[in-house]
């Protein structure tokens, strides 16, 4: 559980010595429980209480990371109940089943299918996260059969829901190298899985009928210096299982109970995809760090990615877009240039106009760390001395011939000034966007 500044005060020398680079203790103090410092900047704090800070410093529930390659499916390290309490870390990671029952074909047609679930929204490119291999068939040659063809077919992280620990082992020979998760689903076996994970430094998920169960196996985990845990609720309908998520969550952030500090995997019951969808869409809202399901057509996906979007952007940050200079259309050498924030919201509002305008522009959008129009000119993000700069940060002395720049019309204060600064004749463009296809059509060249 989190420490206040003063419970680590007190487990520090008290000497005020600076060694650490702070007047007192007591700043240090202040800053480590803040997690702003690590400890070891004290050389002279007790092993004691080193474990002790050391282990406070986690994160309520611990980081795991699935996977190798380029794109691991990081879940975890929350810290809060609620996103306006601070942020979610992570957002939960969207996985698919595939039983090794299908054939090489079938299985190589559905990871075609996963891989095109990636979308761009506000500027954010969606993706999905994980393939499960799931052994129905009950033959371990055919679960590795399907696992050389998932490996040699996909770079997303793999978990591995092998039946037995032999199966399990003879994949984790020639795939621990991935990082797959693997998947305990009894929780007599966990014992057995979790030697293997440990053997070959793997994540091990595993199911359990209660908080109880999770809680003295995890510990079992825990003392034998395994943390990579994730937990799987029992099969149990939807309604209990969202409960027994929000459990978990209370007692891992409020209580600081270590035994369930893991994120916590929901497997959807439903197999049609309309209702498997809003079961899913459950366990993103509450808390699940991983949802694997069967669905995967794109209209049922989509949604889920942009509810995931929605519950995981940090309410302190605005949603932005990359700032840089934009062409709309077949924009050429002659094209009008308008210069807008880099907030997301202005940026596809301005866009949807111009491209509604048939008239091929150029837009830049300067960073003003996702402010919009007024709110970056009232914080001084968006100045005439900014706008200059971008305009030769973007080169558009080498894009386009003329220099005539757009500005929208609720900085027209600016414009004096602007044009001192950059050399660039100003225009004033209209307050409001929906107005610029009727300006654009009027401008004279
Ligand atoms: Fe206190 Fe340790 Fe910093 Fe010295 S180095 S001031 S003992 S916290």
């Amino acid at each position: 559980m989190a420490l206040s500044g003063l419970d680590v005060y007190k487990l520090l020398p008290k000497t005020n010595c600076k060694k650490c680079g702070f007047q007192t203790c007591l700043a240090f103090a202040m800053q480590l429980a803040k997690k702003a410092v690590a400890v070891d900047k004290c050389p002279f704090v007790t092993e004691q209480a080193r474990v002790v800070l050391e282990e406070a410093g986690q994160p309520a529930i611990r980081l795991v990371a699935i996977g190798a390659g380029e794109r691991p499916a990081l879940i975890g390290n929350e810290t809060v109940l609620f996103r306006h309490e601070e942020k979610f870390h992570h957002p939960t990671a969207l996985g698919f089943i595939l039983d090794d029952t299908l054939s090489a074909g079938a299985l190589a047609q559905a990871l075609k299918e996963i891989e095109a679930l990636d979308f761009e929204r506000v500027g954010q490119r969606l993706q999905v996260d994980l393939v499960a291999l799931r052994e129905t068939s009950g033959d371990p040659a055919r679960f590795l059969a399907a696992l050389g063809t998932l490996r040699q077919r996909t770079t997303l992280p793999l978990a591995l829901m092998a039946r037995t620990p032999e199966t399990l082992k003879k994949a984790l020979e020639t795939a621990a190298g991935d990082r797959p998760l693997v998947y305990c689903g009894h929780i007599q076996d966990f014992d057995d899985f979790l030697k293997l994970a440990q053997a070959y430094c793997v994540p091990l998920a595993f199911r359990a009928p209660g908080i109880a169960e999770f809680s003295s196996a995890a510990r079992k985990a825990l003392a034998a210096g395994f943390a990579d845990l994730v937990l799987d609720i029992d099969d149990i309908p939807a309604a209990e299982r969202l409960w027994q998520l929000t459990q978990l969550r209370r007692l891992a952030v409020r209580k600081g109970a270590r035994g369930v500090g893991f994120p916590v995997m929901a497997i959807v019951r439903a197999r049609d995809p309309l209702p498997a969808a809003v079961e899913a869409s459950l366990y993103i809202a509450k808390y699940a760090g991983l949802v694997l399901l069967e669905t995967r057509q794109p209209q049922y996906i989509l949604p889920l990615l942009t509810l995931r979007q929605n519950i995981f952007t940090d309410p302190q940050k605005p949603l932005q877009v990359e700032p840089r200079v934009y062409a709309v259309g077949a924009a050429g050498d002659r094209s009008p240039v308008l210069v807008t924030t880099n907030f997301s919201l202005t940026y596809y509002t301005v866009l949807g106009e111009l491209e509604a305008s048939r008239v091929p522009s150029h837009l830049i959008c300067v960073d003003t760390e996702g402010m919009s129009v007024l709110t970056a000119w009232a914080a001084e993000k968006f100045t005439p001395e900014h706008i200059a700069d971008t305009l030769v940060k973007f080169r558009l002395e080498e894009i386009v011939k003329h220099r005539r720049l757009i500005i929208p019309g609720y900085v027209s204060m600016m414009s004096g000034d602007l044009q001192e600064k950059s050399g660039w004749e100003i225009l004033v463009g209209p307050r409001e966007a929906a107005s610029l296809p009727s300006y654009l059509k009027n401008l004279k060249e």
